[in-house]
């Protein structure tokens, strides 16, 4: 069906399979790889397996297991070193916010397909027969390019809030229809989203940026209502308008939406919530002067965006990354101006690479000029053969031996000497100490 089964995963997930129907249990691939499968997606997604097996049965047969969610009929099987989610079949009872477990029952396949979100995800694969299980009309809906809840769709967006966003992140990454009736009640609940823990929240924002049509799940995620619940900042961009003549596509929003557009396939994290909101500092600078202007976006975007990220408690690394893109974003229109030392320090920070992404995909978002980022490119060649971060012509020791005594002038001496070396001003030992006796005198 698909190059997944040459892959060592698939073989692996087929011996998990075997075991457990050598043993007598019913074993099958569950949910999104078996849609993928039908869907000829090559995303290496998961391999997700359910059994008719109890967890403690599982653990039995497997050597190298982790009873990570047992309670919730969930196994670990590391299989090939390669680690396999088998989950054994159970339907939920109750609501669940994330924060509370609901209640398992262990039951049969089919109702284990039922208490799945959507009919696209409800799939059951066998791949000992190859056969496709679909007891929820899964099949036809990928063939309709549609995303369905199974069953009534209120009821089910009650039983757990977090499927109204899931709803948009498979329709926009498979750029699919929501069902109507679906699609109402996402409408009508989208305020009950309050309800689901923050960490759910993001997990699937995240997934959704990173994948496939990011701009349609903004566009979804707005109209469905949910935006200006999760994320008002973005929502706020909407009427913000901008200079024509550096911004033809639009306001604030609409150049977004675009920018998220040009985002490459598996984009960082850092990349895509950089994206996402690297502007959101314009709605409390505009101002009207001689054009529409909105000085120091960058900071005060920078501050926003480490507070949104705070809220859905973000890992430092990625509010560390994504608050350095935002607040660099507009120093991107100086680099040509900047001295040569300015130029190799701005070049040798660590999200260099991020942010150099980020501003081509803000100017092709907008005026289309990437200009800098083809001067950047071109520099960062020559450096390369150069070092960008050289060593220090000059350390501590000699400037002892020069007669200096430790103190803090040491520092200011150190420093100065070292942009005067990435300004090219001084290249030798000599040159060096040279510059040293001319600017702070000879102490020998
Ligand atoms: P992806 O490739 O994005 O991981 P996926 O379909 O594997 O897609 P997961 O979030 O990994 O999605 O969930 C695995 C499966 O578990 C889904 O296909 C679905 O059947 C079921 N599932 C996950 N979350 C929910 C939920 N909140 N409510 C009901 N079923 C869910
Ligand atoms: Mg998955």
């Amino acid at each position: 069906m698909t190059p997944l089964k040459k892959t060592r995963k698939y073989r692996a997930a087929v011996s998990i399979i075997s075991r457990l129907a050598e043993a007598g249990y019913e074993a099958l691939f569950a949910g999104g790889a078996v849609r993928d499968m039908i869907m000829e997606r090559t995303d290496d997604g998961d391999i997700d397996i359910a059994t008719s097996a109890r967890p403690e049965a599982v653990s039995r047969l497997f050597s190298h297991t982790i009873p990570v969610g047992a309670q919730f009929g969930v196994i670990i099987v590391v299989m090939d070193g390669v680690p396999f989610e088998v989950a054994s079949f159970r339907s939920d009872s109750g609501i669940h916010d994330g924060r509370h477990p609901a209640d398992i029952v262990y039951t049969n396949a089919r109702n284990d397909a039922l208490r799945r979100d959507f009919t696209i995800n409800g799939l059951f694969f066998n791949p000992q027969t190859e056969e496709v299980i679909d007891y929820v009309g899964g099949k036809s809906d990928i063939n309709l390019k549609t995303v369905r809840a199974i069953g009534e769709p209120s009821l089910r967006f009650r039983e757990d809030y977090l499927r109204m966003i899931r709803a948009i992140r498979f329709a926009a990454r498979f750029d699919f229809t929501i069902e109507t009736t679906t699609w109402n009640a996402i409408r009508l609940l989208a305020d009950n989203i309050t309800t689901i823990s923050v960490e759910r929240i993001f997990t699937e924002l995240d997934k959704m940026l990173c994948s496939t049509h990011p701009d349609r799940a903004l566009d979804l995620l707005d109209r469905s209502g949910l935006l200006a619940i999760v994320l008002p900042e973005i929502a706020g961009l909407k009427g913000v308008h901008q200079p024509p003549q550096f911004h033809p596509e639009g306001d604030v929003f609409e150049h977004t939406k675009k920018a998220l557009s040009l985002l490459d396939m598996h984009p960082s994290s850092t990349l895509a919530w950089s994206v996402l909101l690297h502007d959101i500092g314009k709605p409390q600078t505009m101002r009207v002067a001689d054009r529409i202007r909105f000085d120091n976006h960058d900071q005060v975007g920078m501050q926003k965006a480490r507070a949104v990220l705070k809220r859905f408690h973000a890992s430092n690394a990625l509010i560390e990354g994504v608050t350095a893109c935002i607040a660099n974003h507009m120093n991107f229109m100086q680099v040509k101006k900047m001295r040569l030392g300015t130029l190799k320090k701005f070049l040798s920070r660590p999200t260099i690479e991020t942010e150099m992404e980020l501003h081509r995909i803000d100017c092709l978002a907008s005026h289309g000029n990437c200009e800098n980022i083809d001067f950047l490119k071109e520099k960062s060649r020559r450096f390369q053969s150069e070092t960008l971060k050289p060593p220090p012509l000059l350390g501590g020791k000699d400037l002892v031996e020069l007669g200096f005594r430790p103190g803090p002038l040491f520092g200011e001496i150190l420093s100065v000497l070292y942009d005067m070396q990435l300004e090219e001003e001084i290249a030798t030992r000599e040159e060096a100490i040279m510059a040293v006796q001319k600017r702070y005198g000879s102490r020998k």
